[in-house]
C-alpha cells in the first residue's frame, strides 16, 4: 500500500521539521510514503519518505508572480508531485487546460504524477460519477508510467464520512478499465478505517488529508496495517 499524505496549508518549517524527524524514525523501509508538504518546509535534507510538491507552475522560471517552477524544485530534490486536488479545481479555480499543461510539463520532466480526480455529491447523487471522472481524465496519457491516480470524491473529502467499500471498489474497478496506473482512494481515511479500505482489490493506497496532519495520527494510520 501507498500512504500519501496532503498537508495542505498547515506546518510552519518548524513543525515540518519535527513532524518529518517523527517519520524519519518510525518509518520502515517497507513503508511506501509520500508526504506533500507546504513549499516553506522544503529543506533538501534525505528522508525515509518522499517528499513531494502540492503544486507549482509549469515552467522553469519566469514571469509567474506568485509560483514556483521547475528550478525552485530541483534545489530541493523535488521530483514528485500533485495535480488535480479538488481544491485547487473548485477553490483555486484551476481548470482543464492548466492541469493538463501541468501534467505534461511533470511528464517532459519525468516527475512522479499523483493526479486526483473526483465527483461533487450533486454528480455522485445523479449517477453521473463514471461519465464524470472519465471525462477528468480525458486530458491526460493514462499510459504514462510514472502516474497514480488517486479518487476522491469531495463529499468525503474533509468531512468524516469516507465513502463505503462498495462505493470506492465500483469506481476504483471502473477506472481499471481506463488505466492499469496504481489507483488510490482518498477522503476521510483514517486510522479506523484503513484495514477495511485496504482490502478493496483494486486500492494500492490511499491519499490522507486530516488524519495525516498529526504525524503519530499518520503513522497509526500506516501500521494499523503491518499490525495486522
Ligand atoms: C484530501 O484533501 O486529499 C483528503 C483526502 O482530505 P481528508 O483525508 O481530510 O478527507
Amino acid at each position: 500500500m501507498k500512504f500519501a499524505a496532503n498537508l495542505k496549508c498547515n506546518h510552519t518549517r518548524a513543525s515540518f521539521k519535527q513532524y518529518a524527524q517523527i517519520l524519519d524514525e518510525n518509518l520502515s523501509s517497507n513503508d511506501d510514503v509520500i508526504v506533500f508538504a507546504p513549499f516553506t518546509a522544503f529543506e533538501g535534507e534525505k528522508h525515509k519518505f518522499t517528499l513531494g510538491a502540492q503544486n507549482f507552475y509549469p515552467c522553469e522560471n519566469g514571469a509567474f508572480t506568485g509560483e514556483i517552477g521547475k528550478a525552485m524544485l530541483d534545489e530541493f530534490g523535488i521530483n514528485c508531485v500533485l495535480i488535480g486536488h479538488s481544491e485547487r479545481r473548485e477553490v483555486l479555480g484551476e481548470c482543464e487546460e492548466m492541469l493538463k499543461a501541468k501534467f505534461e510539463f511533470a511528464v517532459k520532466n519525468g516527475w512522479h504524477i499523483v493526479y486526483c480526480i473526483g465527483e461533487s455529491l450533486e454528480i455522485n447523487e445523479a449517477g453521473d460519477t463514471k461519465e464524470f471522472l472519465k471525462k477528468q481524465l480525458e486530458n491526460i496519457d493514462l499510459g504514462y508510467l510514472n502516474l497514480t491516480i488517486a479518487y476522491e470524491p469531495i463529499w468525503a473529502i474533509g468531512t468524516g464520512k469516507s465513502a463505503t467499500n462498495e462505493q470506492i471498489a465500483e469506481i476504483l474497478d471502473f477506472l481499471s478499465t481506463l488505466t492499469t496506473a496504481p489507483l488510490l482512494y482518498g477522503g476521510s481515511v483514517n486510522a479506523k478505517n484503513i484495514a477495511q479500505i485496504a482490502q478493496i482489490k483494486s486500492c494500492k493506497g490511499v491519499l490522507v488529508g486530516t488524519a495525516s496532519w498529526d504525524a503519530h495520527n499518520f503513522l497509526n494510520l500506516i501500521k494499523a496495517l503491518s499490525r495486522e
